[in-house]
């Protein structure tokens, strides 16, 4: 696959050379990608138009997206350009766990209301997030627990005490109940959860332009709905609330419902792109 990857490296320089759009991230599944335009007027992903702040914009690929997708930038003197974008495929591991609680494993009857309602806090949660158009993850990214190890990676398919489920949507780091987590970018805490059936205690922040971050299963949230976190910012502690067999957490990342891997978001240089463009007002 080198060689692919280096092709499609080379195909997205020569296109923001030419067409004065400039991008970090690598176009494969499950990854996210922001991109630049001086002059941008609008960006569409697959017909669908992004959000923009001053020139910037962000997207990004579920697990298991289609490999083939088209943006179109369209710039302020009319110009309109289609880039076909063709996404590298991955492969992902297959994870047994077999210490699951039972009641995690198929939750009992009596939970499935609880459920429900958690799912709709954080629906609407979301939904906020998909209208704020400031682009707060301009500050780059940053692992959210210094140390501690990686337990689960992003895309395992999962199989709870024999029993297949959804894969795996986040990256797990096992750390010492009560070990710092940090924003992993600018952002405004959008929603603080206690005790959920699934999340047990957590933070979701949102870093503008329907891209989130959530961190799960604390044993401490230091931050209140509404705040505006910076970078490296202490949010919460780790913990082991929720489904969850041991002290980690679970840092999930999302756009538009895409659920996107967290690893990606380490990977993508944002001085790049940041040198290109102007200095935001939107952020600090
Ligand atoms: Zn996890």
């Amino acid at each position: 696959m080198p060689g692919l990857l280096i092709l499609l490296i080379v195909l997205s320089l020569n296109f923001s050379k030419a067409q004065n759009v400039s991008f970090t991230g690598e176009f494969k599944q499950s990854n996210l990608i922001i991109g630049y335009a001086a002059d941008l007027d609008y960006a569409k992903l697959d017909g669908i138009k992004l959000l923009s702040d001053n020139g910037y914009f962000v997207f990004g690929f579920d697990r298991d997206s289609p490999l083939i997708h088209y943006l179109t930038v369209k710039l302020k003197n009319g110009k309109s350009i289609v880039k076909k974008i063709e996404l590298a495929k991955r492969r992902y591991k297959i994870q047994r766990i077999n210490r699951m609680k039972k009641k995690f494993v198929t939750p009992p009857p009596k939970e499935l209301a609880r459920i429900k309602r958690e799912g709709k806090i954080l629906k609407r949660a979301r939904s906020k997030i998909g209208v704020n158009a400031s682009a707060y993850y301009l500050s780059g990214f940053i692992r959210p627990v210094k140390s501690g190890r990686i337990t689960s990676v992003f895309g395992s398919q999962r199989i709870l005490n024999g029993v297949p489920k959804n894969p795996h949507n986040g990256l797990d780091i096992a750390a010492p109940t009560g070990t710092p987590v940090y924003a992993t970018a600018d952002g405004i805490v959008r929603l603080t959860g206690k005790n959920f059936f699934y999340n047990g205690n957590f933070v979701l922040l949102d870093h503008g332009q329907g891209l989130s971050s959530i961190y799960l299963h604390l044993s401490k949230i230091d931050v209140k709905g509404g705040k505006y976190v910076h970078k490296g910012e202490k949010i919460g502690e780790i913990g082991t609330t929720g489904r969850s067999t041991g002290p980690h957490l679970h840092w999930g990342v999302n756009w538009y419902g895409k659920r996107i891997d967290p690893a990606s978001l380490l990977k993508l240089d944002l001085k790049h792109v940041r040198s290109i463009g102007n200095k935001l007002s939107s952020t600090n």
